[in-house]
């Protein structure tokens, strides 16, 4: 029989170029008014778009924390969970660091700010960080009030508390058994919601696509092009070189397959710019196109939505060159080494939402002491490039669930590598 229904992830791709299509012309051809601002722009793609996000975003904490209770219990012992623990983490900062250092470098390549005329860039009101103090970060991991930390989708609080119920379920063995067996009900119970709204993702991505496309302000980029073009070229070897280096030394996996099977998560994570809300279709595509358990994805996944911002410190490494050239300050290597360290701790703590970057970036100014003004130059057109460093935030936090999985045999080699798309099973 002919199967003629195209896979999800062709429909998910056609979505997002359809969507930037219809938003670019939207905001060339279509003129101001009801029809544009009102029916289309904010109505039809504002609810439809919005209500799959929040559709997104409504699975992911009882997602996050059943995956993850059911995922430790099957663990078991604290040993092997520690040492995917400390893996992770160290593979997490490992990135973030490199991803630092090649924005650092091709911003010294391109040269983005010099000869910048600052009064030709569209300046924004700039939001201020406070620096937080590390051992608050720490101490808030610990929830005084689970039921809170779960209700306000705090990522780091909803893991701790998952973690030890998981373990405590494992060693409590036949008293816990109802106990497990709901948690993994429920676990399957969201698994399937999640390919229940993954139906309409198509219709989701590109009503996200069509609606930022036609409000982003194509004007604002020329005096910013080669900004832009630093952070994209430096999120690029990110993704496509580091990564897939990464994926293909350590565990001899194929990266084109990866990046084959795993574009349709890029695609909605560039059309949302949320990592958080990422996370139930991270974890579904990897454990179903991928073969990866969830065992260890429901661990890895939220944390390095919250703790592991590539993309995110790429732009923060790019912005400091620009701004430094732009204002004429000259950083010493002393400072790049401040900022690669703040960068990194400054996305730890902070969830993956759209814009937190730029918010986390004044910390990262300060260190060095470059002008908090230096933000509003680039906010201004910081959505595209928020939607393009999301992708790969999410991908780092792929990239290395593959790897810890791999390492600890926990990816069905077989699954991975199968050709043809598969389908939704429902
Ligand atoms: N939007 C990004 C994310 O959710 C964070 C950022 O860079 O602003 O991963």
């Amino acid at each position: 029989k002919s199967n003629k229904k195209l896979g999800l992830t062709t429909k998910i791709f056609i979505a997002l170029i359809l969507g930037a299509i219809c938003g670019v012309a939207l905001y060339y051809w279509v003129p101001n008014g009801t029809f544009r601002d009102e029916i289309l722009i904010n109505g039809v793609f504002y609810v439809v778009g919005d209500g799959f996000l929040r559709l997104m975003q409504m699975l992911v904490v009882p997602l996050v924390f059943c995956s993850l209770v059911c995922g430790s219990a099957a663990i078991g012992d604290t040993k092997t969970l520690g040492k995917v623990g400390i893996k992770t983490v160290g593979f997490y900062m490992l990135t973030t660091a490199l991803a630092i250092t090649v924005a650092l470098s091709v911003g010294k390549i391109i040269n983005p700010g010099i000869g910048l005329d600052i009064s030709s860039v569209q300046q924004a009101e700039t939001t201020v960080a406070e620096a937080t103090n590390f051992a608050d970060t720490l101490l808030n991991i610990i929830p005084k009030n689970p039921l809170q930390g779960l209700a306000e989708g705090n990522m780091l609080q909803i893991i701790f508390f998952a973690l030890i119920v998981g373990i405590l379920i494992a060693k409590m063995g036949e008293r816990a058994n109802l106990l497990l067996k709901g948690f993994t009900q429920f676990n399957d119970l969201m698994m399937e919601m999640t390919s229940l709204i993954m139906n309409v993702a198509p219709f989701g991505v590109f009503c996200l696509i069509a609606k930022n496309f036609a409000n982003i302000g194509f004007d604002a980029f020329l005096p910013m092009l080669k900004y832009m073009l630093s952070v994209f070229v430096a999120l690029g070897i990110q993704c496509f070189v580091v990564y897939m280096l990464f994926l293909k030394v350590t565990t001899g996996l194929s990266p084109v397959k990866f990046i084959k099977k795993f574009a349709p998560v890029m695609g909605f994570a560039f059309s949302t710019a949320t990592s958080n809300a990422t996370i139930p279709m991270s974890i579904d595509t990897l454990h179903k196109k991928m073969g990866v358990s969830k065992k260890i994805s429901s661990f890895t996944i939220p944390l390095g939505a919250t703790i592991n911002m590539d993309g995110t410190s790429i732009m923060q490494g790019v912005a400091v060159v620009f701004v430094a050239q732009a204002f004429g300050i000259t950083l010493t290597p002393m400072d790049y080494l401040t900022v690669i360290a703040t960068a990194t701790l400054a996305s730890i703590g902070t969830a993956g939402v759209p814009s937190v970057g730029l918010i986390t970036l004044s910390m990262v100014f300060a260190s060095v002491g470059l002008p908090v003004e230096g933000i509003a130059l680039i906010m201004g057109i910081d959505r595209i490039l928020d939607m393009t460093r999301t992708a790969v935030n999410i991908t780092g936090d792929a990239v290395c669930t593959t790897i810890v999985a791999y390492q600890n045999k926990d990816v069905d080699v077989d699954v991975f590598n199968e050709e043809k798309e598969v389908v939704e099973i429902d």
